[in-house]
Protein backbone atom coordinates (compact mmCIF):
# COMPACT_ATOMS: atom_id res chain seq x y z
CA UNK A 1 0.00 0.00 0.00
CA UNK A 2 1.64 3.30 -0.89
CA UNK A 3 -1.29 5.89 -0.18
CA UNK A 4 -2.95 6.54 2.51
CA UNK A 5 -4.78 9.40 4.05
CA UNK A 6 -3.37 10.81 7.22
CA UNK A 7 -3.97 14.18 8.84
CA UNK A 8 -6.96 16.40 10.51
CA UNK A 9 -9.17 15.66 6.91
CA UNK A 10 -8.16 11.86 6.75
CA UNK A 11 -11.52 10.29 7.18
CA UNK A 12 -13.35 8.61 4.28
CA UNK A 13 -16.75 9.30 3.98
CA UNK A 14 -20.19 8.19 1.20
CA UNK A 15 -22.05 9.97 -0.39
CA UNK A 16 -25.73 10.31 -0.83
CA UNK A 17 -26.04 8.02 -3.53
CA UNK A 18 -24.20 5.34 -2.45
CA UNK A 19 -23.89 2.59 0.70
CA UNK A 20 -20.01 2.84 -0.64
CA UNK A 21 -17.53 0.42 1.55
CA UNK A 22 -14.41 1.91 0.22
CA UNK A 23 -12.02 2.79 2.99
CA UNK A 24 -8.65 4.93 2.85
CA UNK A 25 -6.85 1.86 2.14
CA UNK A 26 -9.01 1.84 -1.41
CA UNK A 27 -7.16 4.21 -3.01
CA UNK A 28 -4.38 2.25 -4.85
CA UNK A 29 -6.80 -0.29 -5.95
CA UNK A 30 -5.13 -0.32 -9.21
CA UNK A 31 -6.20 -3.27 -11.84
CA UNK A 32 -9.41 -3.93 -10.01
CA UNK A 33 -12.79 -2.89 -10.72
CA UNK A 34 -12.80 1.12 -9.90
CA UNK A 35 -12.13 3.61 -11.03
CA UNK A 36 -10.01 6.20 -8.58
CA UNK A 37 -9.63 10.16 -9.52
CA UNK A 38 -7.00 11.73 -7.18
CA UNK A 39 -7.48 15.49 -7.04
CA UNK A 40 -3.72 16.25 -6.12
CA UNK A 41 -2.78 18.88 -4.08
CA UNK A 42 -0.60 21.69 -6.47
CA UNK A 43 -1.11 24.99 -4.01
CA UNK A 44 -2.74 26.71 -6.89
CA UNK A 45 -2.98 25.12 -10.04
CA UNK A 46 -4.59 21.62 -11.11
CA UNK A 47 -3.51 18.42 -11.55
CA UNK A 48 -5.46 15.27 -11.72
CA UNK A 49 -4.25 11.27 -11.88
CA UNK A 50 -7.19 8.77 -12.45
CA UNK A 51 -6.42 5.17 -11.87
CA UNK A 52 -8.46 3.45 -14.47
CA UNK A 53 -10.70 0.61 -14.12
CA UNK A 54 -8.04 -2.02 -16.08
CA UNK A 55 -5.12 -0.95 -14.27
CA UNK A 56 -4.00 2.35 -16.94
CA UNK A 57 -3.40 5.54 -15.53
CA UNK A 58 -4.20 9.19 -16.60
CA UNK A 59 -3.10 12.66 -15.43
CA UNK A 60 -4.80 15.41 -16.41
CA UNK A 61 -2.55 18.55 -15.86
CA UNK A 62 0.33 18.68 -13.40
CA UNK A 63 0.54 21.98 -11.76
CA UNK A 64 3.05 25.06 -11.57
CA UNK A 65 6.96 23.56 -12.54
CA UNK A 66 7.87 23.53 -8.67
CA UNK A 67 4.99 21.41 -8.05
CA UNK A 68 6.59 18.84 -10.55
CA UNK A 69 8.52 16.84 -7.74
CA UNK A 70 4.61 16.00 -6.04
CA UNK A 71 2.52 15.08 -9.03
CA UNK A 72 6.29 12.38 -10.04
CA UNK A 73 6.37 10.80 -6.58
CA UNK A 74 2.29 10.29 -6.21
CA UNK A 75 1.99 8.96 -9.69
CA UNK A 76 5.39 6.87 -9.04
CA UNK A 77 4.77 6.17 -5.32
CA UNK A 78 1.40 4.43 -6.53
CA UNK A 79 3.57 1.61 -8.81
CA UNK A 80 3.20 3.49 -11.96
CA UNK A 81 5.74 3.56 -14.15
CA UNK A 82 4.03 4.52 -16.79
CA UNK A 83 1.32 7.29 -17.69
CA UNK A 84 -1.24 6.07 -20.52
CA UNK A 85 -2.78 9.08 -21.05
CA UNK A 86 -2.10 12.77 -20.38
CA UNK A 87 -4.26 15.57 -20.93
CA UNK A 88 -3.07 19.31 -20.92
CA UNK A 89 -6.50 21.22 -20.78
CA UNK A 90 -4.45 24.35 -21.49
CA UNK A 91 -1.29 26.00 -21.67
CA UNK A 92 -1.31 28.08 -18.66
CA UNK A 93 1.32 27.57 -16.47
CA UNK A 94 -0.34 26.17 -13.36
CA UNK A 95 -1.37 23.46 -15.40
CA UNK A 96 1.34 22.62 -17.81
CA UNK A 97 4.04 23.98 -15.40
CA UNK A 98 5.15 20.80 -14.28
CA UNK A 99 4.57 18.79 -16.75
CA UNK A 100 7.57 19.12 -18.79
CA UNK A 101 9.56 16.84 -15.72
CA UNK A 102 6.76 14.64 -15.77
CA UNK A 103 6.78 14.13 -19.21
CA UNK A 104 11.06 13.29 -18.81
CA UNK A 105 10.38 10.89 -15.58
CA UNK A 106 7.98 8.51 -16.73
CA UNK A 107 7.28 6.27 -19.82
CA UNK A 108 4.41 8.23 -21.91
CA UNK A 109 1.27 6.95 -23.87
CA UNK A 110 -0.68 9.56 -25.80
CA UNK A 111 -0.67 13.58 -25.22
CA UNK A 112 -3.94 15.16 -25.56
CA UNK A 113 -3.83 19.11 -25.88
CA UNK A 114 -6.20 21.53 -27.77
CA UNK A 115 -4.57 23.46 -30.46
CA UNK A 116 -4.52 26.59 -28.44
CA UNK A 117 -0.70 28.02 -28.34
CA UNK A 118 1.30 30.31 -26.66
CA UNK A 119 5.18 31.69 -26.52
CA UNK A 120 5.77 31.29 -22.47
CA UNK A 121 8.47 28.85 -21.28
CA UNK A 122 6.05 26.79 -19.68
CA UNK A 123 4.51 25.89 -23.21
CA UNK A 124 8.10 25.83 -24.70
CA UNK A 125 9.54 23.81 -22.26
CA UNK A 126 6.48 21.23 -22.93
CA UNK A 127 6.75 21.18 -26.58
CA UNK A 128 10.35 19.82 -26.04
CA UNK A 129 9.66 17.70 -23.59
CA UNK A 130 7.01 15.58 -25.73
CA UNK A 131 9.54 16.12 -29.09
CA UNK A 132 12.34 15.20 -27.10
CA UNK A 133 10.38 11.61 -26.41
CA UNK A 134 9.55 11.24 -29.61
CA UNK A 135 5.64 11.56 -29.03
CA UNK A 136 3.45 13.95 -30.93
CA UNK A 137 0.40 15.47 -29.73
CA UNK A 138 -3.53 14.50 -30.28
CA UNK A 139 -5.34 17.80 -30.74
CA UNK A 140 -8.37 17.81 -28.62
CA UNK A 141 -11.43 18.85 -29.66
CA UNK A 142 -15.19 18.79 -28.44
CA UNK A 143 -16.00 15.65 -31.11
CA UNK A 144 -13.09 13.12 -29.40
CA UNK A 145 -14.47 10.11 -28.24
CA UNK A 146 -11.65 8.06 -26.20
CA UNK A 147 -11.72 5.12 -23.99
CA UNK A 148 -9.27 5.64 -21.31
CA UNK A 149 -8.30 2.78 -19.57
CA UNK A 150 -12.19 1.04 -19.46
CA UNK A 151 -13.85 4.56 -18.87
CA UNK A 152 -15.59 5.98 -21.12
CA UNK A 153 -13.85 9.84 -22.56
CA UNK A 154 -15.90 12.58 -24.15
CA UNK A 155 -14.17 15.81 -24.79
CA UNK A 156 -17.27 18.32 -25.08
CA UNK A 157 -14.38 21.36 -25.53
CA UNK A 158 -13.30 23.46 -26.88
CA UNK A 159 -15.72 24.12 -30.26
CA UNK A 160 -13.43 27.11 -31.24
CA UNK A 161 -9.96 28.10 -30.33
CA UNK A 162 -10.25 31.77 -28.73
CA UNK A 163 -7.93 34.78 -27.56
CA UNK A 164 -8.31 33.54 -23.83
CA UNK A 165 -6.40 30.48 -23.19
CA UNK A 166 -8.75 29.79 -20.31
CA UNK A 167 -12.06 29.19 -22.67
CA UNK A 168 -9.61 26.81 -24.88
CA UNK A 169 -9.69 24.57 -21.96
CA UNK A 170 -10.32 20.77 -23.21
CA UNK A 171 -13.60 19.85 -20.72
CA UNK A 172 -13.88 15.78 -20.23
CA UNK A 173 -16.39 13.83 -19.40
CA UNK A 174 -15.11 10.59 -17.73
CA UNK A 175 -17.94 8.11 -16.99
CA UNK A 176 -17.89 4.56 -15.19
CA UNK A 177 -20.74 2.66 -15.07
CA UNK A 178 -23.40 4.97 -13.84
CA UNK A 179 -21.06 7.58 -12.24
CA UNK A 180 -19.42 10.50 -14.51
CA UNK A 181 -16.74 13.22 -14.06
CA UNK A 182 -16.64 16.48 -15.35
CA UNK A 183 -12.89 18.00 -15.82
CA UNK A 184 -13.20 21.58 -16.80
CA UNK A 185 -9.83 23.06 -16.82
CA UNK A 186 -10.07 27.02 -16.45
CA UNK A 187 -13.16 27.05 -18.40
CA UNK A 188 -14.93 30.44 -18.36
CA UNK A 189 -18.61 31.19 -18.34
CA UNK A 190 -17.99 31.76 -22.53
CA UNK A 191 -16.73 28.16 -22.88
CA UNK A 192 -19.04 26.91 -20.63
CA UNK A 193 -22.02 28.43 -22.92
CA UNK A 194 -20.59 26.73 -26.16
CA UNK A 195 -20.89 23.22 -24.65
CA UNK A 196 -23.95 21.70 -26.03
CA UNK A 197 -23.44 18.01 -25.19
CA UNK A 198 -24.57 15.75 -22.31
CA UNK A 199 -22.44 16.78 -19.55
CA UNK A 200 -24.24 15.27 -16.46
CA UNK A 201 -21.55 14.16 -13.94
CA UNK A 202 -22.13 13.10 -10.27
CA UNK A 203 -18.30 15.08 -9.30
CA UNK A 204 -17.58 18.22 -10.81
CA UNK A 205 -13.58 19.73 -10.84
CA UNK A 206 -15.16 23.31 -10.48
CA UNK A 207 -13.76 25.70 -13.36
CA UNK A 208 -10.80 27.56 -12.30
CA UNK A 209 -10.49 27.50 -9.32
CA UNK A 210 -13.26 28.64 -8.09
CA UNK A 211 -13.07 31.51 -10.14
CA UNK A 212 -16.44 33.99 -9.96
CA UNK A 213 -15.75 34.39 -14.34
CA UNK A 214 -16.59 30.32 -14.20
CA UNK A 215 -19.40 28.09 -12.88
CA UNK A 216 -22.37 30.16 -14.52
CA UNK A 217 -25.85 29.05 -13.35
CA UNK A 218 -26.48 28.03 -16.78
CA UNK A 219 -23.50 25.23 -16.83
CA UNK A 220 -23.85 23.92 -13.19
CA UNK A 221 -28.04 23.22 -14.06
CA UNK A 222 -26.32 20.83 -17.02
CA UNK A 223 -23.67 19.18 -14.74
CA UNK A 224 -26.18 18.94 -11.80
CA UNK A 225 -23.07 17.55 -9.45
CA UNK A 226 -23.34 16.10 -6.21
CA UNK A 227 -19.65 16.53 -5.56
CA UNK A 228 -17.68 19.59 -6.46
CA UNK A 229 -13.92 19.65 -5.69
CA UNK A 230 -12.00 22.97 -6.06
CA UNK A 231 -8.00 22.87 -6.86
CA UNK A 232 -6.71 26.00 -5.36
CA UNK A 233 -3.77 26.90 -3.16
CA UNK A 234 -4.21 28.57 0.70
CA UNK A 235 -4.73 32.05 0.92
CA UNK A 236 -3.99 32.83 -2.77
CA UNK A 237 -3.11 36.05 -4.24
CA UNK A 238 -6.24 35.37 -6.60
CA UNK A 239 -9.04 35.05 -3.47
CA UNK A 240 -10.06 31.70 -5.41
CA UNK A 241 -12.52 30.37 -4.61
CA UNK A 242 -14.68 33.20 -4.77
CA UNK A 243 -18.06 33.24 -2.39
CA UNK A 244 -20.20 33.97 -5.79
CA UNK A 245 -18.93 30.81 -7.61
CA UNK A 246 -19.15 28.94 -4.02
CA UNK A 247 -22.75 30.43 -3.78
CA UNK A 248 -23.44 29.10 -7.58
CA UNK A 249 -22.19 26.09 -6.67
CA UNK A 250 -24.82 25.29 -3.20
CA UNK A 251 -27.26 26.68 -5.51
CA UNK A 252 -27.44 24.08 -8.21
CA UNK A 253 -27.62 21.74 -5.55
CA UNK A 254 -24.03 20.30 -4.73
CA UNK A 255 -23.87 18.30 -1.46
CA UNK A 256 -20.57 18.53 -0.87
CA UNK A 257 -17.71 20.92 -1.66
CA UNK A 258 -14.03 19.91 -1.16
CA UNK A 259 -11.07 21.90 -1.74
CA UNK A 260 -7.64 21.36 -2.05
CA UNK A 261 -6.42 24.18 0.20
CA UNK A 262 -8.13 22.99 3.07
CA UNK A 263 -8.24 19.13 2.36
CA UNK A 264 -4.65 18.68 0.55
CA UNK A 265 -4.89 15.54 -2.05
CA UNK A 266 -8.75 14.76 -2.80
CA UNK A 267 -9.39 11.32 -3.86
CA UNK A 268 -13.15 9.94 -5.08
CA UNK A 269 -12.76 5.94 -6.14
CA UNK A 270 -15.96 4.47 -7.81
CA UNK A 271 -16.94 0.89 -8.55
CA UNK A 272 -19.06 2.58 -11.47
CA UNK A 273 -22.01 2.30 -9.30
CA UNK A 274 -21.08 3.86 -5.49
CA UNK A 275 -18.69 6.81 -5.06
CA UNK A 276 -16.53 7.34 -1.45
CA UNK A 277 -14.52 10.21 -1.12
CA UNK A 278 -11.60 10.18 1.21
CA UNK A 279 -9.33 13.71 2.21
CA UNK A 280 -5.36 14.03 2.86
CA UNK A 281 -4.19 11.53 0.68
CA UNK A 282 -0.96 11.03 0.59
CA UNK A 283 2.09 8.74 -0.37
CA UNK A 284 4.23 7.68 2.01
CA UNK A 285 6.71 4.85 1.23
CA UNK A 286 9.49 5.13 -0.96
CA UNK A 287 12.59 3.88 -1.59
CA UNK A 288 14.91 6.68 -3.54
CA UNK A 289 15.13 10.02 -3.71
CA UNK A 290 15.29 11.72 -7.39
CA UNK A 291 16.77 14.65 -8.44
CA UNK A 292 14.19 15.65 -11.17
CA UNK A 293 16.62 19.18 -12.12
CA UNK A 294 19.96 16.84 -12.28
CA UNK A 295 18.24 13.43 -13.33
CA UNK A 296 19.92 11.76 -10.20
CA UNK A 297 18.95 8.79 -8.08
CA UNK A 298 19.54 8.81 -4.96
CA UNK A 299 19.24 6.96 -1.45
CA UNK A 300 16.96 8.34 0.88
CA UNK A 301 20.21 8.98 3.82
CA UNK A 302 22.35 10.32 1.00
CA UNK A 303 23.36 13.81 2.05
CA UNK A 304 22.19 15.42 -1.66
CA UNK A 305 19.17 13.77 -0.90
CA UNK A 306 18.51 15.39 2.36
CA UNK A 307 19.58 19.15 1.32
CA UNK A 308 17.99 18.80 -1.80
CA UNK A 309 15.35 21.37 -2.28
CA UNK A 310 12.17 20.79 -2.77
CA UNK A 311 11.42 21.92 -5.82
CA UNK A 312 13.87 19.25 -7.31
CA UNK A 313 12.83 16.28 -5.20
CA UNK A 314 10.32 13.76 -6.25
CA UNK A 315 10.18 10.23 -3.91
CA UNK A 316 10.70 6.83 -5.81
CA UNK A 317 9.94 3.13 -5.68
CA UNK A 318 10.59 2.53 -8.85
CA UNK A 319 13.66 -0.05 -10.54
CA UNK A 320 16.76 1.78 -10.80
CA UNK A 321 16.67 -0.19 -14.65
CA UNK A 322 13.57 2.09 -15.33
CA UNK A 323 14.87 5.29 -13.96
CA UNK A 324 18.58 4.66 -16.00
CA UNK A 325 16.26 3.57 -19.01
CA UNK A 326 14.84 7.33 -18.46
CA UNK A 327 18.10 8.74 -18.54
CA UNK A 328 18.42 9.12 -14.29
CA UNK A 329 22.11 8.57 -13.41
CA UNK A 330 22.91 6.76 -10.00
CA UNK A 331 24.76 9.18 -7.44
CA UNK A 332 28.42 8.27 -7.42
CA UNK A 333 28.70 9.13 -3.52
CA UNK A 334 25.49 7.06 -2.28
CA UNK A 335 25.85 4.46 -5.40
CA UNK A 336 22.34 3.21 -5.00
CA UNK A 337 21.70 -0.64 -5.41
CA UNK A 338 19.00 -2.70 -5.08
CA UNK A 339 20.79 -6.12 -3.16
ZN1 LIG B 1 -5.55 27.67 -13.71
ZN1 LIG C 1 -5.70 29.10 -17.06
ZN1 LIG D 1 23.48 10.34 -3.48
Amino acid sequence: MHASSGGDGGESSDEAASDSDSSDSDVSASGDKTMTVHFIDVGQGDSAFIELPNGECMLIDAGERDYAGRVISFIDCLGYTKIDHVVATHPHSDHIGGMQRVIESFDIGTIYMPEAITDTSSFINLLEAIDAKGKTITPVDDTLVVNFGGAKGRFVAPSVISENLNDCSAILHLSYGERAFLFTGDAEAIEESTVSADIEADVLKVGHHGSYTSSSDAFLSKVKAQIAVISCGKDNEYGHPHDVALKRLENSGVKRIYRTDISGTVTVITDGRTLGVSEGTQVTDYVWVLNIGSKKVHTASCDSAVEMNEYNKAYSIRDLDELLALGYKLCGSCKPNEE
